[in-house]
């Protein structure tokens, strides 16, 4: 007699968590929901004029405190410079139905910047798909922060991008989507200026004064990291929290142009601080 076999709670434990494993390794590829992400929110933004408003208060707001700054700017003069868009943003969106889009955030960014006539310029050894990936991450930036970003050498990858600055004018980016491009123009942007660099730091040290070191490799969930990177907390995402302050502004950008884990109603301080460097780094000051 052939005898069936049910299924013992043990098996439906084995099959949740390998379920459970292949969902998280979706989730770390992630190029189809992000390419499907940004469908989607090239849909929405199709609809971006609705959100227009008459008063642009702001925008002088803006423009005078950029006049005003002297040479001494550090962290909380960009996030003055970022603070009147950040609200006019908020503004655009409602409250229960929050979206916040490349395309919206770059509209109201060109109101104080100039945007458009900045060209990537990339190495003939690049790949095309990843060009493309990132010469759409790079139409969200003003041009003037276009022009930072030195010769790319873009590569294609599966899994965590990648940036390496191999000379003072050339960099190499690993990318698999416009978020990650995102992330690793961040990058690109940050070395091209000491002055990013120590606001980074600055902003993270602010930030995360006295907080405990954790590793960032915590056994399953940490597929991708490696063991000697760790982390402080005090971000919306662990990663952003990376020691040293080397991911602030990378992640920054990456979340605030996406509103990843919610930055806009969570992190506000960040928010402001990318607008703002964007905005200053933008301007012709
Ligand atoms: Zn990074």
């Amino acid at each position: 007699m052939i005898k069936t076999r049910r299924f013992t709670l043990h098996d439906t434990i084995i099959i949740t968590a390998l379920l459970l494993l292949a969902v998280i390794r979706a989730e770390a590829m992630g190029i189809d929901r992000i390419d499907n992400r940004i469908a989607e929110l090239l849909e929405i933004s199709k609809n971006v004029a609705l959100y227009r408003t008459s008063g642009e208060q702001w925008v002088n707001e803006t423009r005078k405190t950029i006049h005003n700054l002297t040479s001494e700017i550090g962290v909380s003069e960009m996030i003055k410079v970022g603070t009147p868009i950040y609200h006019q943003i908020m503004g655009l969106t409602e409250p229960g139905d929050f979206n916040i889009f490349p395309e919206l955030i770059a509209g109201e960014l060109a109101k104080v910047t100039e945007y458009g006539g900045a060209e990537l310029d990339f190495d003939d050894k690049s790949d095309r798909y990843a060009k493309r990936m990132l010469q759409k991450a790079a139409s969200y930036l003003p041009a003037k922060v276009v022009r930072r970003i030195p010769t790319l050498v873009a590569l294609n990858v599966i899994g965590r991008g990648w940036f390496y600055k191999n000379t003072p004018d050339k960099a190499v980016i690993k990318t698999n989507g416009v978020r990650i491009s995102l992330h690793e123009l961040g990058h690109a942007i940050e070395y091209s200026d000491d002055h990013l660099l120590i606001m980074r730091k600055e902003f993270y040290d602010n930030r995360t004064r006295g907080n405990e070191i954790r590793k960032l490799n915590r056994g399953l969930f940490s597929i991708g990291y490696r063991p000697n990177e760790s982390y402080r907390s005090g971000f919306v995402y662990r990663y952003m929290g990376k020691e040293g302050g080397v991911e602030v502004f990378s992640c920054g950008i990456e979340y605030v142009f996406f509103n990843y884990r919610d930055i806009w109603h969570r992190d506000p301080e960040v928010t402001k601080f990318v607008l703002g460097s964007l905005i200053f780094y933008g301007s012709d000051i």
